[in-house]
């Protein structure tokens, strides 16, 4: 599993027919008759006259009562969510434009013969062929669980599931051991649930009941779908197995914890633990021979086997079936497209629409032959000033991180030293990859399910040749063409793509203030990640180890529990707050990342006062740039599953970060009484 990335945001779906906001470019100056070449013309930023979208702001309300609001709030009133869309802001502005560049790349090789990535485009967009073959591809997969006939055969079709990108009861990879950073070891992780989080199955808060009806039902369509009889009581069955198994899940809050869920063990300790499970048909089915491994959860794996050992195969087998055809939905016929959307796209997320089908085939291309697309999109799309003005970025804001350290008043000086060489040892990976995958598997015009299958398995084959090998350091787990950032701990390492180095996050032509807000704090969130309740724990090899002193372990979780209890209290729905605890080491980047960046913005003003524009003084339009980035309208139901599996905040409580710092309540005048206000000693200041 790669457990320890951290990513900026979670779940920026792909689609609409919304562009980025982005002003068209002004006429070029018509030639004169006099031979005196005319001055080029001032830079102009892509949106506003400063990089900020001022007629987005509702002035009506006070900042310090919603910043959010005041920044943001005609945008958010004015914003449809596009009907194939759970949400919609910035990020998925930006994410449209990717996905309608990619278009254009595909569109330009599906009838080359010789392009792997025009193939795997035109075998998608084939709806035709694809109705035509029925379930036809998926059958003899199908045929092969409901043949089985024993629980070690059980084990194998299940590392075979693995293989084949279905989800079975364990999951999980080979990754970089988190006490050996420069070893590669098989982590597994506790997996067994159709429905996105435990909390599902065994709580009544938000909507969990009706969800678990529908998720039944869900399950009933498609065995029946699957040509299966007498589908609602085994999918009911399906869903007591699954209940089962929730209740030996361990929650994300023990599951995001680095130091509770590295558990090495040898493969002979594995089966003492977890007895009803044949570990050795399981590990050999997916290619990977090791002595010793790591468990994630241990009694969940315990608990999981038993169930497994003695819930009927009949069910098992069920499980399978219904995974299967929600694991391979995109590439079968609409029938089956259909009903996994219901479920998984309208139920779970509020969407109403399903993508049209040439936006999947972009999202298809895309994740399966990723680097293909890649390559051609940076050369098209990413200007090498791009990655040159982002590297000075960085620098200043990881120099702003240093003198934050060096001023900590609860941090021991020799841990000091310790933080500041880890804040050298960035490795900063900006734009798109220094290496690229090659996808050695066949990708046919004619097979679309085969060539999902094909991709799948060689993602899984690649990840267990790993074993034993030095570490792929230029790997990346996010393409170019997505707009996201990424910490990764074990490598030291944060990750900015080429599609986020883009207007409202990033305008080289823009005013530094907003920069330092939008990418600047994106910039300070992703180191920052590395120091938050998680990342500290590693040091600067990307070593999971004790480099605290006792007493700096308990300043820290002394402050963290301060955003932990600010968090806590915010009541989205009746009923379903933000979780404090499980959103914590977000929080934590983001408190500290504007930290950072604002720090590194007043740096460069070299103890001058930015100028004035349009009546907003330098600070206000950094604080301006951080609330647009944030723009996001949400279903829902988008918002209600999003408290229980996404580990940010929602978009309006990450911009009310703001309301720690002494400088935002100067730069807006914010007084007592107003809603965000909170007293200087009610500020969480930790890095
Ligand atoms: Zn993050």
């Amino acid at each position: 599993m790669n457990r320890w990335i951290a990513l900026l945001a979670a779940g920026t779906a792909l689609s609409s027919c919304a562009t980025a906001p982005v002003e068209v470019a002004p006429p070029a100056a018509q030639p004169t008759a006099e031979p005196v070449a005319p001055p080029p013309p001032a830079p102009k930023a892509q949106i506003g006259t400063f990089g900020f979208d001022e007629s987005g702001m509702n002035r009506a309300v006070q900042p310090g009562d919603d910043f959010y609001q005041f920044a943001n709030g005609t945008w958010a009133k004015n914003t449809q969510i596009p009907a194939d869309k759970s949400n919609f802001g910035m990020f998925t502005a930006l994410q449209d434009l990717s996905q309608q560049r990619t278009r254009e790349i595909l569109d330009s090789t599906k009838d080359d013969p010789a392009s792997k990535i025009g193939a795997a485009y035109a075998s998608f967009l084939d709806e035709a062929a694809v109705e035509a073959k029925g379930l036809a591809p998926i059958e003899p997969w199908l045929n092969e669980i409901r043949g089985l006939k024993s629980r070690s055969a059980y084990a194998v079709l299940q590392g075979q599931a693995a293989r084949n990108g279905v989800p079975g009861l364990f999951g999980g990879n080979v990754g970089q051991d988190d006490r050996q950073s420069d070893v590669y070891i098989v982590g597994l992780g506790q997996a067994g649930l159709g429905l996105p989080d435990r909390d599902m199955y065994l709580l009544n808060e938000s909507n969990f009941a009706e969800i678990r009806t529908a998720y039944v039902d869900h399950m009933a369509k498609m065995l029946t779908l699957a040509g299966e009889a007498n589908a609602a009581a085994r999918a009911k069955a399906i869903m007591d197995m699954e209940t089962r198994i929730a209740r030996v899940s361990w929650t994300r809050e023990d599951s995001g914890d680095a130091t509770k869920i590295y558990n090495k063990m040898t493969v002979a300790q594995l089966k003492r633990l977890a007895p009803g499970f044949d570990w050795d048909s399981y590990l050999k089915t997916r290619g990977i021979t090791v002595n010793e491994l790591l468990i994630a959860q241990p009694s969940a794996f315990k608990g999981i086997a038993a169930i497994a050992a003695r819930t009927p195969l009949p069910v098992l087998k069920d499980q399978m079936l219904v995974n299967s055809l929600d694991a391979f939905a995109d590439v079968l016929p609409n029938a089956v497209t259909a009903e996994s959307f219901a479920f998984f796209g309208t139920k779970l997320n509020g969407t109403p629409q399903n993508q049209p089908r040439w936006k999947r085939a972009v999202d298809f291309t895309t994740a399966n032959l990723t680097d293909e697309v890649s390559k051609i999109y940076v050369t098209k799309y990413f200007p090498p000033e791009s990655k040159a003005a982002m590297e000075t970025l960085v620098a200043n804001v990881v120099s702003a991180i240093g003198r934050r350290i060096d001023n900590l008043n609860w941090m021991a000086p020799e841990t000091k030293v310790k933080a500041k060489a880890k804040a050298n040892a960035f490795k900063s990976r900006i734009g798109y990859p220094d290496e690229w995958h090659n996808y050695t598997y066949d990708v046919r015009r004619d097979d679309l399910f085969g060539n999902l299958l094909r991709a799948n398995q060689w993602a899984h084959d690649w990840n267990a040749q790993k074993l034993g090998k030095p570490i792929y350091r230029w790997e990346w787990g996010l393409d170019p063409m997505t707009v996201n950032a990424q910490a990764n701990f074990q490598l030291v390492a944060i990750t900015f793509p080429a599609a986020i180095l883009q207007p409202p996050f990033f305008d080289p032509n823009a005013d530094p203030a907003i920069n330092y807000g939008g990418i600047g704090s994106v910039i300070g969130h992703e180191i920052s990640h590395h120091f938050d309740d998680q990342g500290a724990k590693y040091d600067a090899s990307g070593n999971l180890r004790d480099w605290w002193t006792p007493a700096d372990v308990a300043a820290f979780k002394r402050l963290s529990q301060e955003l932990v209890k600010q968090y806590d209290a915010y009541e989205i729905f009746p009923g379903a707050n933000v979780k404090g605890e499980f959103t914590l080491g977000e929080n934590i980047g983001d408190l500290a990342g504007v930290t950072a960046a604002y720090d590194a913005y007043r740096h460069t003003l070299n103890g001058q006062e930015a100028p004035v524009i349009d009546g907003f003084t330098g600070d206000q339009r950094f604080y301006l740039g951080w609330a647009q980035v944030w723009r996001r309208n949400y279903r829902e139901a988008n918002l209600r599953t999003r408290l229980v599996t996404d580990p940010h905040a929602p978009s309006t409580q990450r911009t009310w970060i703001t309301r720690n710092f002494d400088s935002w309540y100067n730069a807006f005048n914010v007084q007592p009484g107003q809603k965000l206000y909170l007293t200087p000693e009610q500020r969480v200041r930790i890095w």
